[in-house]
């Protein structure tokens, strides 16, 4: 009997060690792994830089606290704020927490603007992590269910959609932010318009209101730049990030500018953990090796090559609706509930994952190389139409009864 909590759905397969973008189980076998811890291993298993630097840290120092100077979280700090043209950073340790710090951000905004109850825009299919808050602001009634009540201060509206944004500015005066994902992650590989980015930013600026994005999983090269955002020109005032951050190593950020980098004073916010020196040199080190290897220019290069083979392969398949998403975060929609595809892969060596029921996400390592990226569409592209024509195979039989 297992003494861990029943919160996931596991698959029945352990890693014993990895390298690169390959996996091989307790007993053996190897797997490509084009899932990536969900999007955190962008540097692929067992990185021989990365695995020296943690080495030669962890043989040193692995916390001290945030009760004094740590110079490398100092280091990080200026390697994040260079990337992204933003001021300063909170560290914590995941996805959530660091949305939290953005949440609380927003709420003392509003308060220094005399709005007694400050609210925060959200979109449908968000996600943006499971504590109470966040699982407030993420738009799955899933992940919502069972743990009400739900925090007052959120405000929903449609995805990619800046005229619902406009009529919230229209009837509510207690707006002080939105927070938004750009490319949707576990909502289904959502991607928005071109100029969604510059309109809320628009929006935000005619309002006063904070323009808050969760990069928690599009940041660290995915997309083929460092934070989705800069795919456009418009910068965020609060910028999130984790799951690539540390390769693993569990670390997560608040990215703050302008107005907003000046909210946090002495004693509004902490974390134990925070920007550790383990966690900060593992940050460190993975900046360093995405910008040597140009993982972001690969992630490119790749991404467009299974987007392109996966279209060519699947082409007038019945039953596939879209292929979509940015550089390696990359979305394959079916027209029908497709979680049996997860375990089917792996029975052929291949980690993906499901989300949002029928859509297919590919996260590999930000490292994989062409021929891995072959051999993922060759695992692949046969069992889509494999599971598609199952799919059919009973509904034609039941229209010839
Ligand atoms: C995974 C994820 C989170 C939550 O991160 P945790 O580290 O699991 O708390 C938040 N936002 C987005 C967009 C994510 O993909």
């Amino acid at each position: 009997m297992t003494h861990v909590m029943n919160t996931y759905a596991r698959l029945p397969v352990a890693f014993a060690r990895g390298e690169g973008v390959w996996l091989w189980d307790t007993g053996g076998r190897r797997y490509l792994d084009a899932l990536a811890g969900i999007a955190v291993c962008g540097l692929g298993h067992s990185h021989p830089k990365l695995t020296a630097v943690l080495r030669e840290q962890v043989g040193k120092l692995i916390h001290t606290s945030n009760l004094y100077e740590i110079s490398l979280q100092e280091k990080l700090a200026g390697r994040l704020a260079a990337i992204s043209g933003m001021d300063n950073v909170f560290f914590c340790n995941s996805g959530c927490e660091a949305n939290e710090a953005a949440i609380k951000i927003a709420r003392l905004y509003g308060h220094h603007k005399d709005i007694e109850s400050p609210a925060i825009v959200v979109m449908e299919k968000a996600f943006h992590g499971r504590t109470i808050a966040t699982l407030t602001a993420t738009g799955s009634r899933k992940v919502q269910a069972g743990f009400e009540p739900l925090l007052a201060g959120f405000v929903r509206v449609p995805f990619d959609d800046l005229e619902a944004v406009k009529r919230v500015a229209e009837s509510n005066r207690s707006v002080v932010a939105v927070l938004v994902e750009l490319l949707q992650g576990e909502g289904g590989v959502n991607v928005c318009h071109e100029d969604y980015l510059r309109g809320l930013r628009e929006i935000c600026d005619a309002q006063g209101w904070l323009l808050m994005l969760d990069e928690v999983q599009s940041s660290m090269g995915r997309t083929g730049k460092w934070f989705a955002f800069q795919h456009s020109k418009a910068r965020p005032d609060v910028m999130t990030l984790a799951k690539g951050l540390g390769n693993g190593v569990p670390i997560g950020a608040c990215l703050a500018a302008g107005a907003a980098a000046q909210q946090f004073k002495q004693g509004n916010h902490g974390s134990t953990f925070g920007g550790n020196p383990l966690a900060c040199s593992a940050a460190l080190a993975t900046i360093d090796i995405i910008e040597q290897e140009r993982l972001m220019e690969n992630a490119v290069a790749m991404g467009d090559f299974i987007r392109a083979a996966f279209a060519e392969r699947l082409e007038g398949v019945r039953g596939v609706k879209e292929i979509r998403g940015m550089g390696l975060m990359i979305g394959i929609e079916l027209e029908h509930p497709c979680g049996d595809l997860v375990k089917q892969a792996l029975e052929q060596g291949l980690l993906i994952n499901v989300t949002a029921e029928n859509v297919i996400r590919l996260l590999p390592p930000l490292v994989i190389s062409r021929e891995e990226a072959e051999q993922l569409v060759a695992i692949l592209a046969p069992l889509v139409t494999g599971f598609l024509a199952s799919q059919s195979a009973p509904q034609a039989a039941a229209q010839t009864a």
